[in-house]
């Protein structure tokens, strides 16, 4: 069992429309947006609108939504940035990497021979 879900997070915020973003995809169930310290040209992050800590809680149909919408602006930021691939990124729980406790997945358009920002 995961810690409960926080609805203080930065994009708990961002849903409730409580601090800016640069959104790129909106459908009923998903949000996505720039990432405000991108790795690669084009680093976007997918998100659930429903509450959600991360893989870890989340339902099938969360699950589901999400990965369509990466699925999705995967193919769409791989030809829009001219991309040779892509990289799809997810982190779980401080340990695991994780910073921003709402489900979210990286989706990183990649260059061959060109490694991702730190
Ligand atoms: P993670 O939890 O996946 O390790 O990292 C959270 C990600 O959210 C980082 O890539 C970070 O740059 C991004 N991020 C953190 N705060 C904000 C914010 O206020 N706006 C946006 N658009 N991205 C953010």
């Amino acid at each position: 069992q995961s810690p409960a879900y926080d609805s203080d997070n930065i994009f708990a915020k961002i849903l409730r429309g409580e601090i800016p973003s640069t959104a790129v995809y909106e459908d009923d169930d998903t949000l996505a947006f720039m990432d405000i310290m991108p790795r690669a040209d084009g680093h976007l992050l997918v998100i659930p609108k429903t509450p959600c800590r991360n893989v870890l809680d989340a339902s099938p149909a969360q699950l589901e939504a999400v990965i369509r919408t990466v699925q999705k602006l995967a193919v769409a930021a791989k030809a829009a940035f001219a991309a040779e691939g892509v990289t799809i990124q997810q982190f779980n729980e401080a340990a695991g990497g994780q910073e921003v406790f709402h489900l979210h997945f990286h989706v990183l358009p990649r260059h061959e021979g060109l490694p991702l920002r730190p």
